[in-house]
């Protein structure tokens, strides 16, 4: 704590300290509650039911599918939506006309605990050891969701009323069909002057993103029997060259796109190609071959235009080559999500970081998520500025996820001081 603290802020650090058996607890209970992908209910009960307790309006409903598909940023998803509700717990500002609202943002899904031999700890435990806190979610991200709760508890307990409403959302369909849970959320009409989305960021104000396309590229042969292989066209070979040509892609486009958020990641513009797939038959000459992946953006073009320039690279490498000429691979995308950054100047950013260093002692330099999460759809459709900012831990999607338990106070803490900053206290 800086010399220079005020006694309010004080007040409110104090209170998130006595509050770290709460944020410690409340995050085993969501642990506790497998939401793995497709069966989020479980968890939701556990967000509501907290919500509940702290005396927040909360609002439970099913996704309207008919009206998620409708909207241009909907993505594929293999689940129905019954019985996996979202979850919004609404505080009522005390002067809303004197403060400005606040989301808080995070998603309750959780990817396969599999392989669960690899574990040392049980993944659904919530078990602590060495200021650890280790299970699925534990850092992606059940753990920003006990910090972003705790830290609204912590204020109201410490007898402070924030002046613009406090608003916390804890979606359903990141980890698959991404941004889906809080664009059901946006479209029932939940929205607030900025947002903060939880996920772990290692206690780094990140006021940016990475944008991505998931593309599905499938390069035509021609089958014949093997013995006659002259009338074919291997459609292993042709992908093949195709594969090859896309890391020519990514070092051509990472030479010229950069951003100053994103300038410690060694790779620019990555070009992941993680399935490929050809051959139909034993002794046959391959029909086709499809390779697909992702292409991760950076802020300044939107998805429309990288997938107009994979398309014209397409175009390039298939004129080099007489079948490919008249046979031009067929790009398909099949998901999507816009990156984005917050403006320098951003008034949200500035109380953010303000409030990481008055904590921290030292914030790190601002910097741009590496990776994708929810956070466009409340900037780019919700029209929101929108921080990612969360705790730190280690091996998301892997055995022994785990988060540090000091950083969920001081996460906490953060996002404490942010909700009294920015949307005042009356
Ligand atoms: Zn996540």
């Amino acid at each position: 704590m800086s010399a220079d603290m005020t006694e309010l802020h004080q007040r409110i650090v104090r209170s998130v300290e006595e509050h770290r058996p709460t944020v410690i607890a409340f995050l085993q209970d969501l642990i506790k509650a497998p939401s793995v992908t497709g069966q989020e209910g479980v968890c939701a009960v556990v967000c509501a039911e907290k919500l509940t307790s702290m005396g927040l309006e909360v609002d439970t409903w099913d996704t309207d599918p008919t009206e998620l598909r409708a909207h241009p940023a909907a993505n594929p998803s293999s689940f129905s939506y019954e019985g996996r509700p979202n979850v919004v717990g609404r505080y009522q500002g005390a002067n809303p006309a004197s403060g400005r609202s606040l989301m808080l943002n995070g998603h309750v899904d959780v990817v396969t605990a599999e392989s669960v031999a690899k574990w040392t700890h049980d993944p659904w435990g919530g078990e602590i050891a060495e200021n650890k806190l280790y299970g699925r979610g534990a850092n992606d991200m059940k753990g920003g969701i006990a910090c972003m709760v705790v830290a609204l508890q912590s204020v109201l307990a410490a007898g402070l009323r924030p002046a613009g409403d406090v608003l916390v959302e804890c979606v359903i369909e990141e980890e698959e069909g991404v941004g889906n849970g809080t664009l059901a959320s946006l479209l029932r009409g939940y929205t607030a002057d900025a947002c903060i989305v939880t996920e772990a960021t290692d206690l780094r104000v990140q006021p940016a993103m990475r944008g991505a396309i998931r593309w599905k590229i499938t390069v035509e042969g021609q089958s014949s029997h093997g013995v006659e292989k002259w009338k074919g066209v291997d459609g292993i070979e042709k992908g093949f060259a195709v594969w090859q040509s896309l890391r020519y892609f990514q070092d051509a486009m990472s030479g010229i796109n950069s951003h100053p958020y994103f300038a410690e990641y060694p790779i620019s513009i990555p070009v992941t190609p993680d399935v490929i797939r050809a051959g139909a038959w034993r002794g046959m000459v391959a029909p086709d071959c499809v390779i697909e992946g992702y292409l991760e953006t950076l802020p300044g073009h939107d998805t429309a235009y990288w997938e107009e320039q994979v398309r014209s690279y397409l175009h390039a490498v298939a004129s080099t080559d007489p079948w490919l000429r008249n046979h031009v691979p067929r790009l398909e995308v099949t998901e999507r999500y816009e990156a984005y950054a917050e403006d320098d100047d951003s008034p949200f950013v500035a109380a953010m970081q303000c409030a990481a260093t008055e904590v921290l002692g030292e914030a790190g330099p601002l910097s741009g998520l590496n990776g994708g999460c929810d956070a466009y759809i409340r900037h780019v459709y919700g029209h929101a500025p929108t921080v990612v900012f969360g705790p730190t831990g280690d091996r998301a999607h892997g055995a022994d996820e785990y988060v540090d338990i000091d950083s969920l106070v001081a996460a906490t803490k953060v996002m404490a001081l942010t909700i009294a900053d920015w949307c005042g206290i009356a």
